[in-house]
């Protein structure tokens, strides 16, 4: 045998014997008889440098240090899971499934509590790796990635695939580590979840290496080359990714919760930290039909074990003046340790839950704390309630402008419904300023508030007409730094349209939403223009949303706005990728009516999407075009009336 065969050899045998350890857990040979391999293959590596593959398993372990991590823009949107954290949550998830779905079949995962990664893989070679971020953005830690041993640098197959996973780290290791910490005099990570986060933002990848994370991996992004998740889960497995073993099928709510019981009492024994269960509808074509909405897939739900508690005492509570004018509460609590962090200060949403839960000062209650949100009141411990406790005072007056207060009747919040309450046109601007919105760099809540209380801004126009004298106005300003932020603000008129939509702070249009309206509509003078009706025919944006940015733009007081800000030069377009593009049916707004033969009605629907159409409901004067079927009626009649074009069916199966 030469040389070369020797190192192929020793390479393949390694490669092996790591997937059966890590993938399979079922080891074939000794950690001896591996590390006597690794040994020679080492020493043969090192006499013949130019005989190195690149898939040795020695070519892994070389540690760099690196300067930071670069953004990665995912190619596809990874989806978070919506969340339930009861029985009866989840069966009405189940319930919504069941009437899109006849007969659906689940699985059922755990729901490992550490990092989202996705994995690129090329011809089988991992090429990147990446946090999820926001899910459409995260960080490039394709070096870090390649340092965690049950990772493959390539997969069984060459293929090009892009899956998706969780990196966490195992309690034994945790526990490990801490110790080490401890030894060291270094503070101790807070649960294995964070410290599988900083160990995947470490700069040195040798720590990396030493730290002893693992993944599992559960989901292709983008199309998927199988039918089932259970197959993909298979298939996964066969390329040598590791897969979580405790998965369940399930058939119905029965036996989805049983998984979950049985998974609650083995959470404690379990060698790594899972926060839930997540249950999957096991069909893709199925999961396909159920879609997603702006957040969530449909198809998919966390079941997230009860969160954590403590008590506490309450010591005050303060009201704020939230953008939109609701008055919330909130209140100050003895210091207490809840969820590994401690906290003092926990939401009391309104003032119906103030008194449907009976809080009052100096009473001990308990607290909790559910995903990353901010702790909230579970209950009051009645019979530890203190004689003296004070009953809360609800405020009639807003704490920033004093004018009275409004409880609608159908909403549960307290308004402050003055327009001009300064404090709700502070928290807009701040709102408009901040990261996701027109991400004005140096014009934060502080700025805002002098910029706000020196009268140097009412509104976001203002924004756009400050000049270098009054921000000298301002604490700490000096030449340099007003010129910066200036420079800034100019900088934030070429936005994409999505960030200023975002910004205006419509009701119920967050991020996501504004990008879609953005990208469907291409130009804000078309949202503001569109009704409901054409808002809401976008798949992923609902009636409240829709209703919501129509009422947004009919006020007069939000023309005036968009007046002003198109004056200020602000670019009202869409900057990325518009929807089909150059569809010859781009930006026309059509309507189907009568029967159809050759397609069903949502294929006719998706094709003229495909071409860039925006599909309605009724005829009306906007319409573009009218594709009409077998007897047709008064849509047909309407359409001709208002001279509108119209097509029959073979019409549009000819293009
Ligand atoms: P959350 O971060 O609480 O919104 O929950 C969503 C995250 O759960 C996903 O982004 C994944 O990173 C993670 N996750 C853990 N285990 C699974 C699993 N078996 N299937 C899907 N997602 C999972
Ligand atoms: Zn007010």
């Amino acid at each position: 045998m030469n040389l070369q065969e020797e190192i192929k050899n020793l390479v393949e045998s390694l490669n092996q014997w790591a997937y059966e350890y890590y993938t399979l857990d079922k080891p074939s040979v000794l950690d001896f008889e591996y590390d006597q391999a690794y040994t020679r293959l080492v020493k043969l590596e090192s006499e013949n440098p130019s005989l190195i593959r690149e898939d040795s398993p020695t070519q892994r372990t070389g540690d760099v240090i690196l300067s930071g991590f670069e953004k990665f823009q995912h190619p596809f949107n990874l989806y978070s899971l919506a969340d339930v954290f009861s029985r009866e949550g989840l069966s009405e998830w189940e319930s919504r499934v069941c009437k899109a779905i006849p007969n659906p079949e689940y699985i059922c995962e755990l729901k490992i509590d550490g990092l989202s990664l996705s994995l690129y893989y090329e011809n089988g070679q991992l090429v990147n790796a990446a946090t999820r971020g926001d899910g459409s953005i995260g960080e490039n830690i394709t070096e870090n990635v390649k340092r965690i041993s049950d990772v493959p640098q390539t997969l069984k197959e060459k293929i090009s695939i892009v899956v998706r996973g969780e990196a966490y780290l195992p309690k034994k290791a945790f526990d490990k580590l801490n110790d080490e910490r401890e030894l060291q005099g270094l503070s101790a990570f807070a649960n294995p979840r964070n410290a599988a986060a900083g160990t995947l933002r470490q700069l040195d990848t040798s720590v990396v290496r030493k730290r002893g994370l693992a993944t599992f991996f559960y989901q292709v992004a983008g199309s998927s080359p199988k039918d089932t998740q259970e197959e993909v889960l298979e298939y996964f497995e066969e390329l040598g990714l590791v897969v979580n073993k405790e998965r369940h099928f399930a058939k119905n709510m029965d036996e989805i919760w049983s998984f979950i019981e049985q998974a609650t009492k083995r959470r404690e024994s379990l060698p790594y930290d899972i926060d839930g269960v997540v249950i999957k509808v096991n069909s893709l074509a199925e999961q396909d039909e159920l879609g997603f909405t702006v957040k969530y897939p449909r198809w998919a739900i966390a079941y997230k074990f009860p969160p954590d508690l403590a008590e506490t005492e309450i010591l005050s509570v303060e009201w704020t003046v939230g953008r939109t004018g609701v008055v919330t509460p909130t209140a100050n609590m003895k210091p207490v340790t809840l969820a590994q962090t401690t906290v003092s200060r926990a939401t009391l949403h309104n003032v119906d839950y103030i008194s449907e839960k009976d809080v009052r000062l100096k009473d001990r209650v308990i607290i909790y704390k559910a995903g990353d949100i901010i702790p909230a009141v579970e209950r009051v411990l009645f019979e530890k309630r203190p004689i003296d406790s004070v009953p809360l005072e609800v405020p009639l007056n807003c704490p920033e402008c004093n004018s009275d207060l409004i409880h609608f009747e159908d909403e549960v919040a307290l308004r402050c419904i003055n327009p001009l309450c300064p404090a709700q046109l502070r928290e807009r601007l701040i709102h408009f300023a901040s990261r996701d919105a027109m991400n004005i760099v140096g014009l934060g809540e502080k700025v805002v508030t002098q910029l706000f209380e020196k009268n140097l801004i009412k509104d976001e126009a203002d924004i756009y007409r400050l000049r270098k004298e009054d921000l000298l106005l301002l604490d700490k300003f000096g030449e340099k730094s007003a010129e910066k932020l200036l420079f800034a603000i100019d900088n934030s008129r070429g936005n994409s349209v999505e960030k200023l939509i975002f910004g205006l702070g419509i009701r119920h249009v967050g991020s996501k939403a504004a990008k879609i309206l953005a990208q469907h509509f291409g130009n804000l003078k078309k949202i503001a223009e569109a009704s409901i009706e054409e808002i809401s025919v976008i798949p992923t944006i609902g009636e409240t949303v829709a209703t919501a940015v129509s009422n947004y733009f009919n006020q007069a007081g939000s023309q005036k706005l968009m007046s002003e800000l198109q004056e200020e030069m602000l670019n009202f377009d869409f900057l990325g990728d518009p929807v089909q593009t150059g569809g010859i049916l781009a930006g026309k707004i059509v309507v189907l009516t009568g029967k159809l033969t050759s397609l069903s009605r949502n294929q006719a629907k998706e094709k003229l999407e495909n071409l860039g159409a925006t599909v309605t409901e009724s005829v009306s004067k906007k319409t573009n075009l009218l594709v009409a079927g077998e007897d047709a009626g008064s849509k047909l009649k309407k359409a001709q009336e208002l001279g509108i074009e119209i097509w029959s069916e073979s019409d549009l199966k000819a293009i």
